[in-house]
């Protein structure tokens, strides 16, 4: 499936809940986080159906991403149905890790190819932070589980204010290259002002070479982080609402005013 400016669309990313167990300054207020209603989340057939739909389109690549995928109820149960649809060739999950030294193993014989799991610093302290409550450790163990279980090649977002030179950023990358990660520079992003820019050592950000369709937990596709351009599946049905994204997909982001990093999934 191709878009209006001929960019090949086979990317889909799909937020499977709102919520989290940390609360990233970045990515969530404090308090008065205002979260979907359990009766406006997607069902698992719901998504299961769409993202078939989408495959049979041409969608080949899909991330399960949040909130935190691994806080909704059954998730494994997800992948399971998303793994047995033929034609997916890279099946992934973003994560904050720490529910992974749970469920690593399970998500592996689900049909889960691998992991991105985010981590902006090595220092326990400033990971509390950063997250308002996160143990570092747990993100640790939940790396572990996830190379042992086989979630390869395990890639690490890594998020920053200007540089990857930064101190926190240095100290990753060391931890990377001793522990055989991947790592991936993030520069903050701003929905609402427009601020964005292209990651190190991923493929995001760049518009020209854009390839995602990304469907949040209430059901609506984006055919774009920075735009305010959604459309509704369980109104418009799976099929449309996939031909409308393609349709409407910005040449170029602007930006969001009607979602946040943790119910689009970034
Ligand atoms: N909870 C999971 C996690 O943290 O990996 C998945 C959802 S999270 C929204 C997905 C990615 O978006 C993470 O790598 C996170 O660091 C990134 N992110 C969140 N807020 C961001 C922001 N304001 N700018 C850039 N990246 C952001
Ligand atoms: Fe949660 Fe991920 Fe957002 Fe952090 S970045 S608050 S872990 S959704």
């Amino acid at each position: 499936m191709f878009d209006r400016f001929n960019r090949k669309l086979n990317y889909l990313r799909i937020s499977v809940t709102d919520r989290c167990n940390l609360r990233c300054t970045y990515c969530m207020p404090e308090k008065g986080i205002k979260l979907f209603r359990h009766t406006e989340i997607l069902s698992f057939d719901e998504i299961a159906g769409f993202t078939q739909v989408a495959v049979s389109k041409g969608v080949t690549k899909v991330r399960l991403t949040g909130g935190e995928p691994l806080v909704r109820k059954g998730v494994t149960t997800l992948v399971r149905m998303i793994s047995e649809i033929k034609g997916i060739d890279d099946l992934s999950m973003t994560t904050n890790g720490t529910l992974l030294k749970q469920y690593a193993l399970e998500l592996k014989v689900a049909g889960l190819h691998r992991v991105n799991i985010s981590l902006d610093t090595i220092d326990p302290e400033k990971f509390r932070a950063i997250t308002r409550s996160g143990n570092l450790t747990d993100v640790f163990e939940g790396i572990n589980a996830a190379k042992n279980a086989g979630l390869l090649p395990v890639k690490i977002n890594c998020v920053i204010k200007d540089s990857k030179e930064e101190e926190e950023a240095r100290a990753v990358t060391r931890f990377c290259k001793d522990n055989d990660l991947e790592i991936r520079y993030i520069r903050q992003m701003d929905l609402v002002r427009g601020h964005f820019s292209i990651v190190e050592g991923g493929t995001g950000g760049d518009c020209s070479l854009c390839n995602r369709l990304r469907l949040t937990s209430s059901g609506k596709l984006k055919p774009c982080l920075f735009s305010n351009i959604e459309l509704d599946i369980r109104e418009l049905g799976f099929e449309k609402a996939i031909n409308l994204a393609a349709e409407l997909k910005p040449e170029c982001g602007s930006k969001n005013e009607t979602d946040a990093f943790y119910n689009i999934g970034g």
